[in-house]
């Protein structure tokens, strides 16, 4: 099929949320404080549709369940990956995200989450969370009730294009300032570890402790990407990570390139510029799904994307 799988975006508000995305994408955000585009995703808490086309109309999830040939025959029971762009006006609680087997168990079947960041924008002295400094579990616990945050994250700064990849039962927190596009399994499942006290229409969000300290790496191990880059045409691709769930690629195009979908279906997002996929006009802010039988397509123009695509075989 020749066609590109445009999506539509379901936004999401949260406490920590802001209006970034309609400044800077052009979206109709429902709020000042958006925190969520959940710009390519079949999951039912935020079932995207198809804009125009054949399917113009179509959730993701039927048309994963219907048209499997789109998708190259693909084994998932589920749309396997969704991506998302995150606008933390300010800190996100600091979470850790259960592994397959642990959600497959403790929360009704759900899949683990292993998820990857690339910055897409930040404040200049902006930083984030990932890791801890506690040695075992019992350190973790003890410095957990205790009260010793400051002592039990690890807090790093960060830049426009850095790139992080969070493994399941690594500590993680997105903080203030920071815009983010996350490519994930499609997953929803979040052990809230330190929510800063906040509240939430005078409430505490809730906190996932017991959950948290299952499945947090003891002691924290850090991830390190070799990052390897290929040429085509015009185009500079640096993979960014390749994991056993997808395998993410940042394209920066200035002219014309040739590619190949290669019977693997990809996910596409324009994060800077713009240009055309086979005569059709894309620009930053857009998303869409290249089908597996797509074959050869030519990009012209100057733009930055972020594309990924589902890898099968290593977790089954
Ligand atoms: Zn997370």
């Amino acid at each position: 099929m020749k066609e590109l799988l445009y999506l539509q975006p379901v936004f999401k508000q949260m406490i920590w949320g802001g209006n970034r995305m309609a400044k800077e994408y052009g979206y109709q955000i429902p709020g000042d404080d958006t925190g969520e585009c959940w710009a390519i995703s079949a999951h039912p808490n935020g079932d995207g549709r198809i804009l125009g086309g054949t399917y113009d109309g179509w959730t993701l999830s039927r048309l994963f369940a219907e048209h499997r040939e789109l998708f190259g025959n693909s084994n998932e029971e589920v749309f396997p990956l969704l991506v998302k762009i995150i606008d933390a006006r300010s800190d996100l609680s600091i979470q850790v995200h259960p592994d397959d087997s642990y959600a497959a168990k403790h929360e009704n079947g759900a899949l683990g989450k292993t998820e990857c960041w690339y910055i897409l924008d930040c404040d200049e002295d902006a930083v984030i969370v990932i890791g801890h400094n506690a040695k075992s579990k019992e350190d973790l616990r003890q410095m957990i009730e205790e009260n010793r945050w400051e002592e039990l994250i690890r807090v790093r700064p960060i830049k426009k294009g850095d790139f992080f990849q969070i493994n399941p039962g690594t500590v993680h927190a997105i903080k203030a300032g920071t815009l983010i596009l996350e490519t994930q399994q499609s997953s929803d499942v979040t052990y809230r570890l330190y929510d800063y006290g906040r509240l939430q229409s005078g409430k505490p969000r809730e906190l996932h402790i017991e959950k948290s300290i299952d499945v947090i790496t003891c002691p924290h191990e850090e991830q390190n990407e070799g990052k390897a880059v290929f040429r085509q045409g015009d185009a500079a691709t640096e993979r960014l990570v390749s994991c056993g769930y997808y395998t993410v690629e940042k394209t920066e195009l200035s002219g014309t390139a040739a590619f190949d979908t290669n019977g693997i279906y990809r996910l596409c997002s324009i994060i800077e510029g713009e240009g055309t996929v086979d005569g059709r006009e894309v620009k930053k802010g857009d998303h869409f799904i290249l089908p597996s039988g797509y074959g050869t397509y030519v990009l012209t123009g100057k733009m930055t994307f972020i594309s990924s695509y589902a890898e099968e075989a290593a977790h089954e």
